[in-house]
């Protein structure tokens, strides 16, 4: 469908643009080196055929590629990130190509001994006989998510190419600071002009997903009351020690480290603490809205309880939610997950449904009035050095961008 040399050709012109978010900055882009990539992408959309290739003062691009129809079908998108995690650097990636892929140890830096073994990561072994890219050891791959840019770019090429296949209006969006959780906050959904869109951002080859996690930030902050210790009898409160016993009153085993699947968590990830004050940062996490609203409460609960038992107004609560489970925007529209599994099922991929541990850019864009469920881009390991994607799982989200256009272009 597509040549394999020129989607590696086109891949690795992204990944060799650094393209690293900063959730530090208050800026859209938050880098202005996003702008690079985004400047580039502008011209090769252009360049392909593709028509109202738009880009606005944050960097988000937008394109069409008119129906070919004489008759009204929905109009659908595709979406996907160009930026990279900061988690790790993205600065001049050096992809390596290893074809034919045997299953064995490959060793991405010998100077530095770093390698990436199926010991570490089995599902390496799913990919026996393929192209693989990786990164030199040093820096991250980028698959996440300019393979998914990739693939738009190349249906859309390949649609272009070949008039004879029918579709409807398709609209392809690109946005930047994803990975910063802002990819999503300035889409112009009605700009998009999209009955629902796809974002290609998921990880190997079948993902298929539209549940993700309820998600919200509590901060913790407990006062003491300091006085020189020597003197302190009944009059010191140490903060620690009642922070330490709310954080002992949540449930041990619902943490990250114990859950998996729908099993939602209490996460501590931070403690700051002295005698005179000490803070506690959680999120917390559950795809069920009932148990998500109910750990809220049981926070606020716990603060309440250790409050009257220590007679004080020592523990405060600040609660903010952060972003919703998608399930509930798609499942009254759920023929467009039906649409991205028939899609799959017609390129001989087996569909992996399965919730997202996490939240992706489509689940905001869902509640924006865009459903958007997610599908794989086919990279695995992101956001770091062990980052790789196989070159036979981008042509087959290709195949399956195409297949979807063909099932919308049905009367
Ligand atoms: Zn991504």
């Amino acid at each position: 469908m597509i040549h394999k040399e020129d989607l590696i050709k086109r891949f690795i012109s992204y990944v060799t643009v650094d393209t690293e978010s900063d959730p530090e900055s208050n800026t859209t882009p938050s880098t202005a080196k996003q702008w690079d990539l985004a400047n580039a992408l502008v011209k090769e959309l252009k360049q392909i055929g593709m028509q109202e290739v738009t880009i606005d003062a944050n960097a988000y691009i937008m394109a069409t590629l008119p129906s070919n129809l004489d008759y009204e079908v929905p109009t659908i998108g595709f979406i996907s990130h160009f930026d990279t995690t900061p988690d790790f650097t993205g600065a001049n990636v050096n992809p390596k190509i290893i074809e034919n892929y045997d299953g064995k140890d490959i060793v991405l830096n010998e100077d530095q001994n770093i390698v990436l073994s199926p010991d570490d990561f089995d599902d390496l072994l799913l990919y026996k006989g393929q192209t693989l890219i990786t990164t030199d050891g040093t820096t991250l791959l980028g698959a996440d998510d300019k393979a998914g840019i990739a693939e738009i770019i190349s249906a859309m090429d390949y649609l272009i190419r070949h008039p004879e296949i029918k579709h409807g209006t398709i609209r392809v969006g690109f946005t930047p600071d994803e990975e910063i959780g802002r990819g999503a906050h300035k889409f112009d959904v009605e700009k998009f002009g999209a009955d629902w869109a796809y974002t290609m951002d998921g990880s190997q080859i079948g993902e298929l997903e539209y549940e993700n996690f309820n998600a919200a930030g509590a901060v913790v902050s407990v006062k003491g009351k300091i006085v020189h210790p020597g003197y302190a009898k009944g009059k010191m409160i140490n903060s620690m020690y009642i922070a330490t016993d709310f954080i002992n009153s949540l449930p041990r085993l619902e943490t990250p480290e114990h859950t998996e699947d729908r099993q939602g968590f209490f996460h501590l990830y931070s403690i700051n603490g002295e005698v005179d004050s000490t803070k506690l940062q959680y999120i917390i996490r559950d795809h069920d809205k009932g148990h998500f609203e109910a750990r809220k409460e049981m926070i606020q609960k716990l603060a309440d309880e250790l409050n009257s038992q220590y007679e004080t107004e020592a523990i405060t609560v600040e609660i903010k939610d952060q972003y919703f489970n998608m399930r509930e925007k798609i499942e009254p529209v759920m023929h467009i997950v039906d649409i991205a599994e028939q899609a799959m099922k017609d390129a001989d991929i087996e569909p992996i449904i399965k919730p997202i541990r996490g939240g992706t850019d489509g689940s905001q864009l869902s509640f924006m009035g865009l459903p958007c469920p997610n599908i794989f881009a086919g990279g695995h390991n992101f956001h770091g050095r062990y980052e790789y994607v196989p070159v036979e799982s981008m042509q087959k989200a290709i195949e399956v961008i195409v297949n979807i256009v063909k099932i919308v272009a049905k009367k």
